[in-house]
């Protein structure tokens, strides 16, 4: 029997921030006001080593787990993530692996990656206009460094690659059918991701929010898009392919379309808290458990506990009250 939540929906996938530190400082997740150089990063001993990790996420398989996700901040500045890999990619009973990562230290370590047993890879990159991603990655790293991963990670066998593009208007809106543009053809999955209130440092508005219908709109006017079906049930992405049969491209409408119903995630942040939504206020310490001696079977029954009262649906019910919570920074928990 599946372990279910409290709106009946199981447990499935798992996200794993392995670090809280990223050498971007993107506009719309760790802006520079904020995470400066006096900005207190978690200490070493606070973040969960990888033995810590891979006693978790085998737990997490028992428990049903099929899917996981590493994340961070940015997962390729923790040291010899390789290792990490390695470790889960050996877990009987999981299907899958994956990684997203902004791409900008991807050229060196891609091999490694697939080597160690990664699956798949998302590489985020917002816009193909090289001012307009210089100043949404605010640290100046140019598109041509992450094209260059993107390619080292299709050489190594990481095709198709994802690529995620947070949309905010005013900001990179004038670019989305440029992005489509450059990556039709390629093999490459481009996914628009609507601008979200997560985390409480970002400045979101409702009006920085380009709707996914109107993502779709704007391409479909250039290069003629067709709805497709998703590959599985609580897919957060919905697919879209050109009539020319030249590839597909993805829309992931968190605030206009909410996906709660089918959301079967969990996350742990890189000190070992659970957080059940993506939006949540306050974390459920397991580190303490990993760290206080107790069996697995222990740990599991805990974990358990935390999902099956799970209510969440924050997508579904967000108003003008819930966007001022204290939620969870993205760069934290990592999307
Ligand atoms: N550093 C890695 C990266 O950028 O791919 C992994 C962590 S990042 C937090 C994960 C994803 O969340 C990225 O694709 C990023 O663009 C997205 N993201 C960050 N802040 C967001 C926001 N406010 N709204 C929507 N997506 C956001
Ligand atoms: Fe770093 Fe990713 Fe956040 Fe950009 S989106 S600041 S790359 S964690
Ligand atoms: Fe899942 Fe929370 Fe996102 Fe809804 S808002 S899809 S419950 S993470």
């Amino acid at each position: 029997m599946p372990l279910l939540d409290a709106l009946r929906r199981p447990l499935r996938d798992l996200r794993i921030s392995v670090t809280d530190r990223c050498n971007f400082r993107c506009v719309y997740c760790m802006p520079k006001e904020v995470f400066g150089p006096d900005y207190q990063f978690l200490q070493r001993a606070e973040i969960l080593t990888y033995e810590e990790i891979t006693r978790l996420a085998t737990i997490f398989v028992g428990l049903g787990v099929e899917k996981i996700r590493l994340t961070g901040g940015e997962p390729l500045v923790r040291r010899d993530l390789h290792e990490l890999i390695a470790r889960l990619s050996r877990l009987d009973g999981l299907k899958d692996l994956t990684l997203t990562t902004n791409g900008s230290l991807l050229t060196a370590q891609a091999r490694g990656l697939k080597e160690a047993g990664l699956k798949r890879i998302t590489v985020s990159l917002d816009s193909i206009d090289d001012d307009v991603f210089r100043s949404m990655n605010d640290v100046g790293v140019p598109v041509a460094t992450i094209l260059a991963g993107i390619e080292a990670a299709a050489e190594a066998g990481l095709s198709p690659v994802k690529i995620n593009a947070v949309v905010k208007r005013g900001t990179n809106d004038h670019t989305i059918v440029d992005l489509a543009r450059h990556f039709k053809g390629s093999g490459h999955i481009v996914r628009y991701i609507e601008f979200m209130d997560v985390g409480a440092t970002n400045g979101w508005r409702l009006d920085h929010v380009v709707p996914a219908r109107e993502i779709i709109e704007r391409i479909n006017a250039e290069l003629p898009l067709e709805a497709i079906k998703p590959n599985y049930r609580g897919e957060v992405a919905r697919r879209w392919r050109y009539k020319d049969g030249t590839g597909e491209i993805g829309v992931i409408a968190s605030i206009t379309q909410p996906f709660c119903g089918d959301c079967s995630r969990i996350r742990v942040s890189p000190e070992g808290e659970l957080y059940t939504c993506l939006f949540g206020t306050r974390g459920f310490d397991v580190r303490s458990l990993l760290r206080g001696g107790l069996r697995d079977a222990e740990v599991a029954e805990r974990i358990s506990a935390v999902w099956r009262v799970r209510e969440d649906r924050y997508s579904e019910v967000r108003t003008e009250d819930t966007i001022g919570l204290r939620k969870v920074e993205m760069s934290h928990i990592g999307g």
